[in-house]
């Protein structure tokens, strides 16, 4: 299991991956909406192990369920119930692997995993998913093609100061120190499994800014927007979306104070621009809690709440989780 030590948001800084901007203009954010469909297509598929392992599966009633299809930077569940109790499961999904945590239900016992793949990074085609099953001492194994299919996300251009697009040189170790801290941040994959869905809403305000946009500043093409920015005034308090770990409290170059949560298995959230965290690293904390306040700190043009979901280092659209519960995410 990888940890994240205690206090290095403290000693180093980083660099927020997007650009979080409040959205300017109300007719280009209603263009976006309405561009935007939020249906996946991704269609559950559920089936025992091909070959050898396909008998023995039987006996044990292992059941693997996961998407054919889905859309770039959408997170998506995979579920694996077993009749008897499951010494270890396993899961691969782009070049990382940990093992979830399995909780009994109905009599059968289940590993929950989320998973995604991120806007900026990910290419159409099939991935391989695979997920070992260790019963009785026996290896199972379950591979899965997963295809990607890139969607259309809108292009939003923006003119901004030229300094809020390319940082001053005396800025630029700040940066690198801020991404240092973050890449190690998402790297945390804790193994108690602590999330549920849906998520609660942070901020009861509008989305100003979806996932995905494909973003042009100053006529330069810039990462796209890898989180939801919600609306709220200065001082709105933000609420944590599942029960977590506060794992990074820190002022950051772009993200301004920022604030991480650790939801277990992978599955961090974060919190940009905020006025104030109200809570500390290494404090626990539950669905719904008052965790900070709405600010414009950092490279923000108004008050407004980003939040970023990251999936075993994925950044994914924060906004399937808010809307949907296991079995809904999983019919899909
Ligand atoms: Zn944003």
């Amino acid at each position: 299991m990888l940890r994240f030590p205690q206090g290095i948001g403290e000693r180093t800084r980083k660099a927020m991956t997007g650009f979080c901007l409040k959205t300017f203009i109300k007719s280009m954010t209603l263009t976006v909406l309405a561009a935007l469909s939020l249906t996946t297509v991704a269609f559950a598929q559920e089936a025992a192990p091909k070959g050898a392992d396909a008998q023995k599966s039987a006996e044990l009633q292992l059941v693997l369920a996961t998407p054919k299809e889905v859309y770039d930077g959408q997170p998506f569940l995979v579920r694996l119930t077993a009749g008897q109790p499951m010494d270890k499961v396993m899961v691969y999904w782009l070049d990382r692997e940990f093992s979830p945590s399995i909780t009994v239900w109905n009599n059968r016992h289940v590993a929950l995993v989320m998973l995604g793949t991120d806007v900026l990074t990910i290419k159409a085609g099939e991935q391989e998913l695979v997920v070992v099953a260790i019963v009785n001492g026996e290896r199972n194994t379950f591979k899965r093609k997963v295809r990607i299919i890139k969607r259309k996300y809108p292009t939003q251009r923006l003119t901004l100061p030229k300094k809020m697009v390319s940082p001053p040189k005396e800025e630029h170790e700040r940066i690198a120190n801020d991404r240092k801290a973050v890449k190690a941040a998402l790297e945390t994959i804790s193994p108690q499994r602590r999330w549920l869905l849906p998520f609660e809403r942070p901020v009861s305000g509008v989305v100003s800014s979806r996932y995905g946009l494909r973003r042009i500043l100053n006529d330069k093409p810039k990462n796209p927007h890898r989180g939801l920015d919600l609306q709220g005034e200065e001082g709105t308090p933000v609420k944590a979306p599942a029960t977590g770990e506060v794992i990074l409290v820190d002022d950051h170059y772009y993200a301004g104070n920022s604030l991480y949560l650790d939801h277990g298995n992978g599955v961090i959230t974060m919190y940009f621009h905020l006025a104030q965290a109200l809570v500390e690293e290494g404090q626990i904390v539950r669905r719904g809690e008052k965790i900070g306040l709405v600010g414009k700190t950092g490279r923000a043009t108004g008050a407004h709440l980003h939040w970023g979901v990251s999936v075993l280092g994925q950044l994914v659209d924060p906004e399937p989780l808010l809307e949907n519960t296991v079995g809904t995410l999983l019919a899909q």
